[in-house]
């Protein structure tokens, strides 16, 4: 039974089954009916139906079903909640009718899907929501498996001493689009694994993704010991110790839970190496059915895809054989090898010595691998090559397709009636077309500026709103007020920069000729802002040193109030940010942005990129559709290098930026500027969706592994 229905009146009393799809958040309809459900609610709960049903008694329930025009919404939403979550006519069951029974298992450690669930850290979890979403728009037959952490990810302060601070919040189970698993007598169900000698138990929660479900694991259980149930507290915390044991518990577990729901999936989907045990388990289980561990590791070569992400080597989880040993004496006589052979499935050299890799474990066991951009891929060819010594790097078999962004969850509702309007209402069932895009000649500029300005508007609306509500909680000292943003000025050109704070991403790179910046930023006719945002890892203290430099920054009273830091970043502050910004700047230290995705969210949205030429847009620039900073040659010293893009950037914003967005024409529209705008979205809206990389997955490395099965 879904929670609150039952005091919900019979005419809306399916809202909570909406509420706990998280359809509804990327189905305008759906989003437009919770929004008028109870405004003040919508705002105050960051857009989180679940816990709106949670507050509204049923007097005001009441009130609402006799509000007809609400019940006619309820009504038209409902229809189409049923007639999409059928499967007859998606794209996938029209390409491939033979293969809708089989099963794509899907694994991550984090899914950034909603802001309501705070089980994402940044972009690996934010794609791995995306493609879930995609997933089902498209009926591809799929399901995710991950971590229910109670605690999530860290809530972010940053004092007035500008180091942030981080807390975490055990999350209320019955505020989040969450349901608990249950056996066919209604008690919770439980896998387990053995982790060094004992047993740990986890039980199971889902979350519906429109047609698919995603199934989390989480150990805070009555049956395990007190460090136990602690083992899916948080997202990435703790030492190497509990990193092994989270990927013992997410790789093998996951394969238990799906064997307890009775799920014998065709392709397994390693979203990154943490899942990469799972591998081990499948070849057990082949073994105990009597194959022989070389055919037992071939077949599951065939049903397995890995995706990895880092391009750098120390960013590869890696356990030293004291752990393995430790954690899987006796495993490789399941699989039928011994402790050699298995250590050598994962043997790397790390700069500390021998050690299991988790990457070399899931190349050699994956018949096909991918990085996640074209550049990516090189990289990734020539890192992993000793795998594969008789292979030439070019032979290397380290495929690339390229992120994308789900369409539906990142566009504005204000752009999206632009598009409805004038590339045709069908528009987001079309988006992957690059033909579609061709029609952006048709908008004209002033209706694309006016919709920007409104976009614009809201954002800083939001952010004004972010701080008071901070400050009426005394949370904020008058300083923290400023520095949040408070005395941005709306007309002024303002460049956003949002992501994870770690130091190859450079947050400061922009402020390395600080007198240089200030005459760009205090210019009396052309004023140019910056707001950042972002979080750095809890054991990150040069990423928190960066963000304590930005906050000082914000704070220095000689750049005039135009840099701001808005704390705790997460989804919904994102959504706000890439739609409402002028320019949307990344500067990676090249070519560790193995793709990046928050540019692609702003394109869809109209807001050019200013980036280094690294992931995504290496590929995406195209010489009229934004910018791109210094060149592709690579400087031996970091320090020339950081020298070289920062001027580049200022030569940038001096000579080109700042002179196209205040050139204004009588009725005050940039339109050189809104030229850009619309050849950043006519050539990288289609290629940069999710929907062409879902696509891709499917044709070039799905098919190939269900078809042999
Ligand atoms: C999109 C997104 C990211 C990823 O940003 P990059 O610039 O690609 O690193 C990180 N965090 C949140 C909350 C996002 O929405």
């Amino acid at each position: 039974m879904i929670p609150f229905t039952e005091k919900l009146p019979e005419k809306i009393n399916r809202l909570s089954e909406l509420a706990h799809n998280l359809w509804w958040s990327w189905t305008p309809e759906a989003r437009e009916l919770f929004r008028r459900l109870d405004y003040q609610l919508w705002r105050q709960t960051q857009h989180n139906p679940v816990q709106m049903l949670k507050i509204l008694d049923t007097n005001r329930l009441q009130q609402i079903a006799n509000d007809a025009a609400f019940v006619r919404l309820y009504n038209k939403v409902m229809i189409k909640f049923d007639r999409e979550m059928q499967n007859g006519s998606s794209w996938f069951s029209v390409q491939y009718p033979e293969l809708t029974q089989k099963t794509i298992a899907y694994f991550s450690f984090e899914f950034g899907l909603h802001n309501s669930l705070p089980i994402y850290s940044g972009g690996l979890g934010i794609l791995s929501g995306d493609h879930a979403k995609e997933t089902s728009d498209l009926g591809l037959p799929f399901i995710g498996i991950g971590f229910m952490y109670p605690q999530g990810y860290f809530r972010q302060r940053v004092p007035s001493h500008g180091w942030q601070e981080a807390a975490y919040q055990q999350l209320d189970m019955t505020e989040a689009p969450i349901l608990p698993v249950l056996d066919e007598n209604g008690h919770e169900k439980l896998i387990s694994v053995g982790l060094g000698g004992r047993q740990v138990y986890a039980r199971l929660w889902s979350i519906q993704v429109g047609r698919n479900p995603l199934f989390l694991l989480d150990t805070d259980v009555n049956e395990n010991d007190p460090w136990d149930r602690e083992l899916s507290a948080r997202l990435y915390s703790g030492d190497s110790e509990m990193r092994i044991r989270q990927e013992i518990m997410l790789g093998i577990g996951g394969i238990r839970a799906l064997r307890s729901l009775g799920i014998y999936p065709s392709v397994y989907h390693m979203n990154e190496g943490h899942s990469a045990f799972l591998l081990l388990e499948c070849i057990r289980e082949k073994v105990a059915e009597g194959l022989t561990f070389e055919e037992a590791s071939n077949f599951v070569r065939q049903q397995s895809v890995f995706t990895t992400h880092t391009p750098v080597p120390a960013g590869h989880d890696a356990f030293g054989f004291h752990m393995i040993d430790q954690y899987f004496a006796g495993f490789w006589d399941q699989m039928g090898i011994s402790r050699e052979q298995f250590l050598n499935l994962g043997g790397h050299e790390e700069q500390w010595g021998m050690a299991f890799n988790m990457t070399v474990l899931a190349l050699r066991l994956s018949g096909q691998s991918n990085g996640v951009s074209q550049l990516h891929g090189q990289v990734s060819r020539k890192m992993w090559q000793e795998v594969w010594p008789h292979k030439s790097v070019n032979e290397v078999p380290i495929s690339a397709i390229t992120n994308g962004v789900h369409v539906p969850s990142w566009i504005s509702s204000e752009m999206s009636q632009l598009y409805a309007k004038y590339l045709g209402p069908d528009w987001r069932e079309r988006h992957d077309d690059p033909v579609l895009w061709e029609r952006m000649l048709d908008i004209p500029a002033e209706e694309l500026w006016a919709v920007h300005v409104e976009l614009k508007r809201k954002m800083i609306s939001f952010l004004r709103e972010h701080v008071r509500r901070r400050w009426i909680d005394g949370r904020n000292d008058p300083t923290q007020v400023l520095t949040g943003g408070t005395i941005l000025d709306p007309d002024a050109l303002t460049i956003g920069f949002a992501r994870r704070f770690a130091t190859y991403k450079r947050a400061t790179l922009i402020f390395r000729d600080f007198e240089r910046l200030k005459r760009i930023m205090l210019d009396t006719y052309r004023p140019v802002q910056i707001i950042f945002a972002g979080k750095a890892h809890p054991a990150d203290d040069p990423g928190k040193r960066l963000i304590q430099d930005v906050y000082n920054l914000a704070k220095n009273s000689e750049l005039g109030g135009r840099v701001a830091f808005i704390e705790d970043y997460n989804m919904h502050m994102a959504r706000y940010l890439v739609q409402g910004v002028d320019l949307w700047l990344n500067t990676p230290r090249r070519p560790r942005e193995a793709s990046g995705t928050s540019g692609m969210k702003a394109v869809l949205n109209g807001v050019p990129n200013l980036s280094i030429l690294d992931g995504w847009w290496a590929e995406g620039y195209n010489g009229a559709n934004g910018w791109a900073i210094g060149s592709e040659t690579n400087f031996d010293s970091l320090d020339a290098q950081d020298w070289h893009d920062a001027n580049s950037t200022y030569q940038l914003l001096e000579d080109e930026i700042v002179p196209l967005y205040y050139g204004r024409d009588h009725d005050n529209v940039p339109r050189g500027w809104v030229e850009i705008m619309r050849e950043t979205i006519r050539s990288n809206a289609a290629q940069f969706s999710m929907r062409r990389m879902v696509k891709e997955y499917t044709n070039e490395m799905y098919v190939n592994a269900m078809n042999n099965r």
